[in-house]
């Protein structure tokens, strides 16, 4: 069977158990399915939540089911320690999508057009406190290059405004703002499709840094292995993903604004509420048993999910200009950071590894911190050991100001964009330089028992529960 959502679903069951956790009493999309994974995040636990019963919908919702790094490597099927340079590696084999036939396309069990079509179908969850209403974030919009045809897949914030009319953002740089820019220079509808809930590999496909406009059908054919199965639209000529949950159809009229936001996006904080173009909806299309699948923006899911993508193209990126990379961290902790390890060939290594990645990734990353490779770059406190030990502060701290391109949504960015939205466009980073000194300064071994001993200890054999003294 093809791979998707479901798919994925029952092999987290399978190979992580425990890991989905269902509520069966009726929950409100606003607040209610957010502030189930917020207090299980505050006791540092991302499992997936199904929510069966949702307040003013039929529609189950699942959130957090992207939230690990775990869960995201189990879907490419890799392990966490390798699933950056796996990422990295796969999506040269592009593998173009397939298209199926209309009746054999899950997504078409349901259509709805017209007045039908309204948005309190869904089941869209309101996340934050000061959020404008609710917002689909597990979306992946399709639109076309009016100019070359290319098929283009990303994934931006979209808010219910009205039944039938949907806010979108997307920042300056990213390729559907590209298009958007080219549709309405040229006095035409931009039709789009968005797809919610399909295998993560889909997803992150996606999220993907592409060169080129398009090719994120290929990339995501690429990642699951096997080519994406799509379908015509009912009321727009785009391609759909035939396994999705859910897809809303579209168009954004030209030089129309709406007021999108205020919105809390990936640091953290609400940003870059203003008038922004909008999508008037003309179809859904549903499985007739869809399950709304949601990303918990601002929290750990928003994090994990787009910097996974961001971490195999930067790990792409540094191996052209530093073949000794090892390993690129994100942490799921915050998308500012970004931790590399290499094996150190050169001085200017450092360096380069650190341009490259701020270069992939200007808006997001203030800190990059680049370690040897016996630095474990998914564990923070080694990290934080190989700065305190490996890094003299006087000459390995370089501060970038004003780094060149847009700060995006850091609340410390500055310089607001010209457009009127509180949006910043300045950023200024840090590069941590935390390897060892390269020979012929000396530097001491790392303090470890023997490799050989350790080899000898099966701990499992050796250590049983201590049950008190015996008198
Ligand atoms: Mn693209």
């Amino acid at each position: 069977m093809a791979k998707d959502m479901r798919t994925f679903i029952d092999q987290v069951v399978r190979d992580r158990p425990g890991e989905i956790l269902v509520v069966d009493e009726e929950v409100d999309p606003k607040f209610g399915i957010t502030g189930i994974a917020s207090k299980l995040a505050s006791q540092n636990r991302f499992p997936a939540v199904l929510c069966r019963k949702v307040r003013g919908s039929r529609l189950p919702v699942i959130i957090n089911l992207t939230a690990s790094y775990e869960r995201l490597a189990l879907a490419l099927g890799t392990t966490m320690a390798s699933m950056v340079p796996d990422y990295a590696n796969r999506p040269s084999a592009k593998i173009p999508p397939k298209i199926v036939e209309r009746s054999k396309a899950a997504v078409k069990e349901i259509i709805l057009k017209g007045n039908e079509a309204r948005m309190s179908v869904l089941p869209v969850p309101t996340h934050n406190e000061f959020d404008a209403g609710p917002y689909i974030t597990g979306d992946t919009l399709i639109c076309k290059d009016p100019d070359s045809g290319a098929l283009n897949v990303g994934m931006y914030r979209i808010q219910v405004q009205k039944e039938q009319q949907l806010g979108v953002w997307m920042w300056d740089t990213h390729h559907g703002a590209h298009i958007r820019r080219k549709y309405e220079e040229l006095g035409r509808e931009m039709e789009v499709a968005i797809a919610i809930g399909h295998h993560p590999a889909y997803v992150m496909a996606a999220v993907s840094t592409l060169p080129g406009i398009g090719g994120e059908l290929e990339e995501a054919g690429a990642l699951l292995g096997e080519p994406l199965e799509v379908v015509p639209a009912e009321t727009v000529d785009l391609p759909v993903p035939a396994r999705a949950e859910i897809v809303i159809e579209g168009k954004i009229p030209p030089g129309e604004r709406a007021f999108e936001g205020p919105f809390a996006e990936w640091p953290g904080t609400y940003v870059a509420e203003g008038d922004k173009p909008f999508i008037n909806v003309t179809a859904i299309t549903m499985r007739r048993d869809a399950i709304y699948y949601d990303v918990f923006s601002s929290n750990r899911e928003h994090t994990v999910l787009g910097s996974l993508p961001r971490m195999g193209v930067i790990y792409r990126t540094i191996k052209q200009y530093v073949p000794g990379v090892k390993n690129v961290n994100i942490p799921s902790h915050g998308r500012m950071y970004c931790y590399i390890s290499i094996k150190k060939e050169t001085e200017m290594d450092v360096k380069r590894a650190a341009m490259a990645a701020l270069n992939v990734e200007p808006f997001n990353l203030k800190t990059v911190v680049v370690v040897d490779d016996d630095i474990d770059v998914f564990n923070d406190a080694e990290v934080l050991w190989a700065i305190g030990t490996r890094c003299y502060m006087e000459r390995d701290l370089t501060l970038l100001p004003r780094l060149a391109g847009p700060g995006g949504l850091n609340p410390v960015g500055y310089e607001f964009h010209p457009d009127g939205t509180k949006t910043p466009v300045m950023i200024s980073a840090l590069i941590v330089d935390a390897t060892k000194p390269a020979p012929p300064i000396p530097y001491p071994p790392r303090a470890r028992v023997p490799q050989e001993v350790l080899d000898r200890i099966d701990l499992d054999k050796m250590l049983k529960e201590f049950k008190g003294f015996e008198r």
